[in-house]
């Protein structure tokens, strides 16, 4: 199907939506579209791994299709009680110097500023954070922005969490602008996947808007990572939320995992590429699904996405074919940059040990690995 079509006609049949801000709901027994017995297994689901979910985003289902891919990312599914992974599953407890602060790199640190999203992907790497026992993030970042303040490595700060647009924005601004303040903070970043969310948020957020602008303007460069994971979520809203960013000076750049019944298909990954590309936000890296707890049903194995991203890079343009497909794992960002009958080829694209910056890693192939530690090096 052309699920640009899909999107199309979807949205212009909820043209209602657009620009009113959606409402969130938490309560999967809520759902009008789900059977009562269904529901009752979704409750159960969600006691362990909570839900969340704007309607505007729920207004994107075909609930006709049981296996809709939009369905699939925001409603509870059973398999995620199976038993499979840990909660950690690339160990950011290990670079997590203080509470709501991660630093893995030199260069790089991760302010958790938030453990709220607009909804909650069920794949989600972090989903630990939205456990009522989560202490990862603190309200009061000024020991984190110390921190950075201390680091003169640090040039580029992630603002993440959670969703770094679901702060308020003045809570926000306070961060951003002490950040601003520290010279060798060169670019902030703002993690989020708002603009498939729930794009009227930041969209008609004019304070965000000239929060954005001072600090372009003070010399800081902002970044905007988006979290798209499928073509249907660009949606015109989406669309024009990305064109705001933009205009006012923003560079926006997509990531996403390759997840099962989501986006696993060629096809619907080069209609992905293209769409970032013709919305001026690039496919930044394509990621393995980590073995998180709670993922045993969107995990697909290592040799599976690397050819469907193959097949997509060779579907659209040199621009779109930029991304790189990583594992986001303990050691660093591995990325896999070939196969043949016998091997995975991969190296490392970031890694915690200085030693290993750039080092290729060559493995046995094995078409049921999902991650690193079940592969068997060669050299
Ligand atoms: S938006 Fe990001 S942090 Fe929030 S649930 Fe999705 S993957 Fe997790």
């Amino acid at each position: 199907m052309d699920t640009t079509l899909h999107t199309l006609k979807a949205y212009r049949g909820r043209a209602t939506l657009a620009r009113q801000p959606a409402r969130v709901l938490i309560d999967v027994r809520a759902l009008k579209h789900i059977g009562r017995a269904d529901l009752q297994t979704l409750s159960e689901v969600t006691a362990r791994f909570p839900f969340r979910a704007s309607d505007y985003y729920l207004g994107l289902i075909d609930w006709t299709d049981p296996h809709d891919p939009i369905r699939r990312l925001i409603i509870p599914d059973p398999k995620e009680l199976s038993d499979f992974g840990n909660p950690d599953a690339s160990d950011e407890a290990s670079n997590t110097p203080l509470p709501g602060l991660q630093h893995k790199y030199p260069d790089t640190a991760l302010l958790l500023v938030t453990d709220q999203c607009a909804a909650f992907c069920r794949y989600c790497f972090r989903k630990r954070l939205f456990q009522t026992d989560n202490r990862e993030t603190v309200r009061d970042m000024s020991a984190g922005i110390e921190y950075i303040r201390q680091h003169t490595t640090i040039t580029d700060v992630l603002l993440t969490g959670g969703d770094a647009l679901a702060l308020p924005t003045p809570q926000l601004q306070t961060i951003i602008e002490a950040l601003t303040q520290i010279r060798h903070v060169h670019t902030i970043r703002i993690g989020s996947k708002m603009l498939a969310y729930n794009p009227a948020r930041p969209l008609s957020d004019t304070r965000l808007h000239s929060l954005i602008r001072k600090t372009i303007a003070a010399g800081k460069n902002v970044y905007l990572m988006c979290h798209f994971d499928h073509p249907r979520e660009f949606t015109p809203l989406a669309l024009e939320a990305l064109s705001v960013f933009r205009e006012i000076g923003v560079e926006c750049l997509n990531q996403c995992p390759v997840t099962a019944g989501i986006n696993d298909d060629a096809t619907v990954l080069a209609d992905l590429l293209q769409q970032c590309t013709d919305a001026g936000c690039p496919q930044y890296y394509f990621f393995q699904c980590r073995p998180t707890s709670g993922n045993a049903g969107f995990v697909i194995p290592i040799t599976r996405a690397f050819s469907l991203i193959d097949e997509a890079r060779a579907r659209v343009s040199g621009l779109s074919r930029r991304v790189r497909y990583c594992l986001s794992h303990a050691t660093g960002k591995v990325e896999v940059v070939g196969l043949d009958p016998e091997r995975i080829y991969a190296r490392y694209h970031r890694a915690k040990n200085p030693g290993d910056e750039g080092r290729m890693l060559v493995f046995q192939r094995d078409d049921m690995a999902t991650w690193l530690d079940d592969l068997v090096p060669v050299i």
